[in-house]
């Protein structure tokens, strides 16, 4: 069904969100879910469609869906995400999944002249070679880490779709870039997954089976910058909520640190004292990533979750869905 395109909204004001209908893409995700649990108890129309009920890389089905439900804000949460190897062996359905969902809700919310949307990226999206910290204007200034260049092709177009619709229409569409995520409802598959809930898997399974070591993908040099999701999706909250003049914000903790660092720390979370055995054959991927964020700092938001600490609750997370009757699409087992 063709939508009907109301007039764009104005920009630079600060937006309440009382009473509003917000839509959370990929509610069912680790952010999303996230992003969820922060507006409990608030009074805020929730829209959460689950993959069941609404393909989001259906145009027509999205856009009947949007013209019936009109959200006014909405948090494009949802995509196709994955781990270094996951990137790697899939890249055609990481680039095609990534372009239909965003193009689909972001031509959408113009359409229905959407007051507010949130598109979230990947630090992917900037090049291998990056000055670090890397700035928002390092966008599209270098070549992209062949590990991950579809994925980070689909973030980039999003960003830029964002863009030139605020450009020609007006929207206040806003793009985020977060580093790597990890906590509650991340996913354990043991190809697929991320690197913290990749490590604590691995490092939980050599503990159970009593053996003396676990293996960590790459050399361990890499650097990685890690966020909790649940202060990402504290500061997608900050950015809908200010009355932003970037279109484009880096959501990072201004620290970063190696793999093998961090895996020495999961070994410690999860009380296994073996050795560390790296995977050479397994690719390193970009070498350091770290994000400078201080517009998104100018907005007052902080980090607030300790790495120790998020840690240990990625460790329950991952126990607790080890115990639940059906695992379901978290973990491969
Ligand atoms: P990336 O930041 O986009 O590369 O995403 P990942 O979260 O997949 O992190 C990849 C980095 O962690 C690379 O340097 C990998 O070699 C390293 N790594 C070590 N062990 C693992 C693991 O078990 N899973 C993943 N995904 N990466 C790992």
């Amino acid at each position: 069904m063709p939508l009907t395109t109301a007039m764009a909204p104005e920009q630079g004001s600060a937006p309440s969100l009382a009473g509003k209908k917000v839509w959370i893409t990929g509610h069912r995700g680790m952010l999303g879910s996230a992003v969820v649990r922060l507006f409990e108890g608030e009074d805020v129309q929730l829209l959460l469609t689950s993959r069941q009920e609404l393909d989001l890389t259906d145009q027509a089905a999205v856009y009947d869906w949007m013209d019936k439900n009109r959200p006014d804000y909405i948090f494009h949460v949802g995509a196709k995400v994955g781990g270094i190897h996951a990137n790697s062996t899939l890249p055609a359905s990481f680039i095609y999944d990534n372009l239909m969902i965003q193009t689909n809700v972001i031509s959408g919310a113009h359409k229905i002249g959407v007051k507010k949307l949130l598109f979230v990226a990947t630090n992917c999206t900037y090049p291998k070679n990056a000055e670090q910290p890397i700035a928002e204007e390092a966008l599209l200034s270098g070549p992209l880490d062949e590990s991950v260049r579809a994925y980070a092709v689909s973030k980039i177009a999003g960003i830029e779709m964002c863009r030139a619709y605020r450009k020609q229409y007006g929207c206040d569409f806003v793009s985020v870039i977060p580093p790597n995520l990890y906590g509650p409802g991340d996913n354990y598959h043991s190809q697929h997954s991320h690197v913290v809930a990749g490590i604590i898997r691995r490092t939980h399974e050599a503990k159970i089976q009593k053996k003396s070591e676990f293996i960590v993908w790459g050399d361990g040099t890499p650097r990685r910058e890690l966020l909790h999701v649940d202060d990402l999706a504290e500061a997608l909250k900050c950015v809908m909520l200010a009355s932003t003049t970037h279109d484009l914000y880096n959501i990072g903790c201004n620290h970063d640190l190696a793999i093998a660092d961090l895996a020495e720390m999961i070994a410690e979370v999860v009380g296994f004292r073996g050795q560390i055995v790296y995977d050479k054959n397994k690719p390193n991927g970009t070498m350091r990533k770290l994000l400078d964020s201080s517009k998104i700092k100018k907005l007052g938001w902080r980090p607030r979750v300790a790495e120790m600490a998020g840690l240990k609750g990625a460790y329950e997370d991952f126990l607790s869905l080890l115990e639940a009757p059906a695992p379901g699409a978290r973990i491969d087992l």
